[in-house]
């Protein structure tokens, strides 16, 4: 699993700085942020990184989304916080993308260090046999992740004051 913030607090603030523009209520917004760590639920069921953390967790809300318009909203936050998850897991130690039809971990890597002297970028991609990051000893929140929250409540409250200022 990241970092509990990296799975909540980061979409919650782009759905929220986008609500207006995407015609999304801010309160459903905030209400379905759950949607956002559920595929997590399954390091209870197991096979953690794989259960719920494929294309086909999905096709429901995406199905809703599609069929059902007076839903539209709400399944397309829930899409939205589904597919955050997913993408964020894919890019720190990966998943099983296409479980329960395989168990390949497909995992994108991709850092770009300084070490004083000189850059060094890494890029990997493509398909392994295990999950390289399996979230232990990882803290829920690290010291980095409060200090990103501090910047995106700043946006957030410049964001609110401009919308005011449009608005009068
Ligand atoms: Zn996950």
């Amino acid at each position: 699993m990241s970092s509990l913030f990296n799975h909540v607090f980061i979409p919650l603030v782009i759905l929220l700085a986008f609500s207006d523009r995407l015609g999304l209520d801010p309160k459903k917004v905030f209400a379905l942020v759950f949607f956002a760590i559920l595929p997590d639920a399954d390091v209870i069921i197991q096979p953690h990184r794989a259960a719920f953390h494929n294309i086909f967790a999905l096709i429901i809300p995406l199905l809703l989304f599609i069929l059902i318009s007076n839903r539209r909203e709400t399944s397309g936050i829930i899409c939205l916080y589904l597919a955050s998850h997913l993408t964020l897991d894919l890019f720190n130690g990966g998943i099983s993308l296409l479980y329960p039809l395989s168990k390949d971990v497909f995992f994108v890597s991709a850092e770009l260090r300084f070490d004083l002297q000189s850059f060094t970028h890494m890029l990997e991609y493509g398909v392994r046999e295990t999950v390289a990051v399996n979230g232990k000893g990882e803290p829920l929140v690290s010291s980095e992740n409060t200090g990103i929250a501090v910047l995106l409540t700043l946006l957030g409250i410049i964001l609110a004051v401009l919308r005011r200022k449009e608005k009068f």
